[in-house]
């Protein structure tokens, strides 16, 4: 009865996101503090049908190249952090990265993300070089960026370069949890501020955080929904923190399957036109967590392009998926998954059409 109660509450507020598409403080909160199953499934339902209004049934990929696990910092949570001396450190020459997106392109990407640890090796003309060289070549494909926070004269550089997105997480809108996610070295100060700068040089620009970070508390959550209300990102990544064994967090518990999937509703509803990739993570901690996913309102699928040989030394946490595949499997594979539930991967960019 108590339930049944609660329910009605907030499927009340899953309805009055889905028309005005923002909520005040206290109704994020009733809503991430006491949803039910029955909620879950009811937001992931109008999630979806607003996705497939303004989507269709259409899936955009990504080919995501991660060209360096070198990193010079200490994130707790990442299995690349500085400190983990037991990983084999990679880094790809421009060539190589260049070759990925030559595989990726026949394989139907007109995206590619280039990612990497936050590696002073590669400088920023480096960077803008390959960027132009590949718009150069792929004219119609976008490129993205997710190598961290950089100057806001190193984001015009890429830019200008040809740059058309660039993907940095917040990780979490709440200053104090900041602190507890990072050494005191980094500042949740200066990743906003990049978010900022990003925002106005007219990047597409991502934000994102791990679900059941160390210490995340539903406040956070409030605080990241809030924030994202008022960002207005044109992409979101959202996945489950899973914990990587040579970390300070190896103990740490997973993130919740359940909140990751209600979360990538309520953005949907929140933002519809938003573009919500169904990460790897979900597809880690689920065999079928991607599907899962798209059928809870993402429409975005960012499949590996790197070079097998490296795959398995870029783990962000245990037990990542694909780190066996080639390209060509990891898109066959894809193909088929979202087949199965009635969706397709289609050849396009897949700009933010807000
Ligand atoms: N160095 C860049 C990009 C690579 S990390 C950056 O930090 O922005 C990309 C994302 O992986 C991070 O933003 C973080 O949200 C996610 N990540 C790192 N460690 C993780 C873990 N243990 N579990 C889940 N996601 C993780
Ligand atoms: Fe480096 Fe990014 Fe991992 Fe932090 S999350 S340690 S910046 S790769």
């Amino acid at each position: 009865m108590v339930n049944t109660m609660k329910s009605n509450v907030n499927k009340t507020i899953i309805e009055e996101l889905n028309t005005s598409h923002s909520l005040p403080r206290e109704k994020w909160h009733t809503l991430l503090s006491s949803f039910t199953e029955e909620d879950r499934i009811y937001a992931a339902s109008l999630a979806r049908r607003v996705a497939d209004e303004i989507y269709g049934n259409d899936v955009y990929i990504r080919g995501i190249v991660e060209f360096s696990n070198t990193c010079n910092r200490n994130c707790y949570y990442c299995g690349l952090r500085a400190g983990n001396t037991k990983l084999e450190r990679y880094r790809l020459s421009p060539d190589d990265i260049y070759s990925c997106c030559e595989d990726g392109y026949r394989y139907g990407f007109r995206t590619f993300v280039l990612q990497s640890g936050e590696d002073p090796y590669y400088t920023t003309e480096m960077i803008c070089d390959l960027v132009r060289r590949l718009k150069k070549g792929y004219p119609e494909c976008a490129v993205t960026l997710s190598i961290g926070e950089k100057s806001f004269e190193d984001y015009a550089a890429f830019k200008e370069a040809g740059a058309d997105r660039y993907l940095l997480r917040h990780e979490t809108a709440n200053e104090a949890h900041y602190g507890k996610l990072h050494p005191e070295n980094m500042s949740w100060k200066n990743r906003m501020r990049c978010l900022d700068d990003l925002k106005s040089l007219g990047y597409q620009t991502g934000c994102g955080v791990m679900i059941g970070s160390p210490e995340q508390t539903i406040d956070c959550l409030v605080d990241d929904m809030l924030y994202m209300q008022d960002f207005k990102p044109e992409m979101i990544g959202l996945g489950p923190f899973l914990p990587h064994s040579d970390t300070p967090f190896r103990d740490k518990p997973k993130g919740s399957y359940e909140m990751t999937l209600f979360l990538i509703s309520l953005c949907r509803l929140m933002l519809p036109h938003v573009l919500l990739p169904a990460t790897t993570a979900l597809g880690t901690i689920r065999p079928n967590g991607r599907e899962q996913g798209i059928l809870a309102g993402a429409n975005v699928i960012m499949p590996n392009l790197s070079p097998v040989r490296v795959r398995d030394k870029y783990m962000l946490y245990d037990n990542k998926i694909c780190t066996g595949d080639t390209s060509s499997e990891c898109r066959g594979c894809l193909e088929r998954r979202m087949e199965a539930i009635g969706y397709k991967i289609v050849i396009a960019r897949g700009d933010y059409n807000g």
